[in-house]
């Protein structure tokens, strides 16, 4: 039987250590790559500490501002330790791994103390938007006023404050509805269908109480034009995920079947189906989505945030535990959604 306890942390270190296998390979083709590595590409992290990406940083940084944010969730608790917590990460001079522009630009204008609304790249739908998001779904429900629906408009919130595209918000949103299913005990074999019901679901609802007048700013009539606009292009990429599960053809790059990752329903997509061709093979699956063409890293990081999810921490080498960068800030973080 699986040992599934703390998976939360198994969520976090599993993020890190698909980043940091993915960082290697994000900007190679697979030719290179195969060349560079052999034919199942880097088959271990690499340095002491294992250095990993924006996607790491930036999801500490989600992490630690619903940590600091006083509770229960608003957009008055957790506007402000959100900015900080980005504008900190912009200006550290650990910034240095091939940051998004989107991320770059959107904090830059963050700190101008403009509302958020001026300062998001509105028509950015880049995987910065989701790659991070993880910590939102790993909120445990019932606490701190932590319901589907306020999860929903937190994880929207964080993709807004730099990407305002309507598609950015869906799959942020549709990403940590994931984690919070798989974190839940939800089976793998009925995920695709559970997560397009969700979509569906959600198609119409936008979550004014969070993203106040975002809509108005992109060329719709309503708030609930805008945010449809989303959710089809994630309904869209969940159907070439079916296609691509139904084909199981796990020796194709997965960006040939579900795209390459840069944009935010991409990268969920092409990382639920590394996750899903290898569910009890954790580090199969991060290394399958470490050798794609595409956006490798932020593909495998959001890979081994839903195998670690499902398996939980055990899953991974204690090895990997000891020697990833930022191990204290992600275990920290672990501990206290693990309890
Ligand atoms: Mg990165």
């Amino acid at each position: 039987m699986l040992d599934v306890q703390q998976r939360a942390s198994g969520c976090l270190f599993g993020l890190a250590f698909g980043d940091a296998l993915g960082a290697a390979t994000e900007f190679l083709d697979v030719a290179t790559i195969i060349q560079r590595f052999g034919p199942k590409g880097p088959q271990d992290l690499s340095g002491n500490p294992a250095r990993v990406t924006d996607d790491t940083q930036m999801t500490l940084a989600v992490g630690e501002a619903l940590m600091q944010a006083e509770r229960p969730y608003s957009l008055q608790s957790l506007e402000g330790p959100l900015r900080a917590a980005f504008i900190v990460w912009n200006e550290s001079p650990e910034n240095n791994r091939a940051p998004g522009i989107t991320c770059i630009n959107a904090c830059n204008r963050l700190k101008q103390d403009i509302p958020w609304q001026e300062a998001t790249v509105t028509r950015s739908k880049g995987c910065g938007a989701n790659m991070r998001v993880a910590p939102v779904g790993l909120l445990p429900w019932g606490r701190d006023g932590v319901s589907e629906k306020s999860r929903a408009g937190i994880a929207q919130f964080q993709a807004a404050l730099t990407h305002g595209h309507p598609t950015a918000l869906a799959a942020a949103d549709l990403t940590a509805h994931a984690i919070a299913d798989l974190a839940s005990g939800g089976d793998v074999a009925e995920l695709p269908d559970r997560l397009k019901e969700y979509a569906h679901s959600q198609r119409f609802v936008y979550h004014e109480e969070w993203l106040g007048t975002l809509w108005q700013r992109a060329y719709v009539d309503s708030p609930e034009e805008f945010i449809a606009r989303g959710w089809d292009e994630c309904l869209n990429v969940l159907d070439r995920l079916d296609a691509a599960l139904l084909h199981a053809d796990r020796d194709a790059d997965p960006c040939l079947q579900t795209g390459d990752g840069w944009i935010a329903e991409e990268a969920f997509a092409t990382a639920m189906l590394c996750f899903l061709f290898y569910p009890d093979e954790p580090i199969t699956a991060i290394q399958r989505a470490a050798v794609t063409k595409g956006d490798s890293d932020s593909i495998a990081c959001l890979t081994g945030a839903f195998a670690g999810t499902y398996l939980g921490l055990s899953a991974w080498p204690s090895e990997w535990i000891q020697r990833i960068e930022y191990r204290e800030r992600l275990a920290q973080l672990g501990a206290l959604w693990d309890k």
